[in-house]
């Protein structure tokens, strides 16, 4: 039988990780999905229970800003435009709190918002969707590869 032997310096810390990835059962993505249209948000929220991940949503800018800090989803989709608080001064509010700051934020978007969506970028957006352009799938796909970075 092998004996396997540890040095004393490489205590609990040094293994947990490897626990972590091989018995634990891996935590689902949490997604926070803030977007007014009623239609968009239940397709959305549909596709991402299908792909198994945990969907919070959030109608309005100020459910959003409430949300976040609580729920700490692993990633962010976000409208621009939203009532109560529009979706700058959201994604402002998230960059600023250091318990959201590091969250990865896509911008959902329109067509006709290329403005917004340098603007959205430059605030820390990591990436955006234009909604009439992708699929529920894509969108899915872009997720993934967002949380792989
Ligand atoms: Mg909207």
């Amino acid at each position: 039988m092998k004996i396997l032997w540890l040095p004393a310096t490489f205590g609990v810390t040094a293994i947990k990780p490897w626990f972590d990835y091989n018995f634990m059962p891996k935590n689902k993505i949490k997604i926070l999905l803030v977007e007014d249209d009623s239609f968009l948000l239940g397709m959305y929220a549909t596709k991402f229970e299908m792909e198994n991940f945990m969907v919070v949503m959030a109608e309005d800018g100020e459910k959003a800003i409430r949300l976040a800090p609580k729920e700490l989803p692993d990633i962010i989709l976000l409208d621009i435009i939203l009532p109560k608080v529009n979706g700058f001064e959201v994604l402002r509010q998230f960059k600023a709190n250091p318990a959201t700051a590091n969250i990865p934020v896509i911008l959902l978007t329109n067509l006709s918002q290329k403005d917004e969506i340098e603007q959205g970028l430059k605030m820390g957006a990591e990436d955006y969707l234009i909604k009439a352009h992708f699929m529920p799938s894509e969108v899915v796909d872009k997720i993934k590869k967002v949380l792989d970075k």
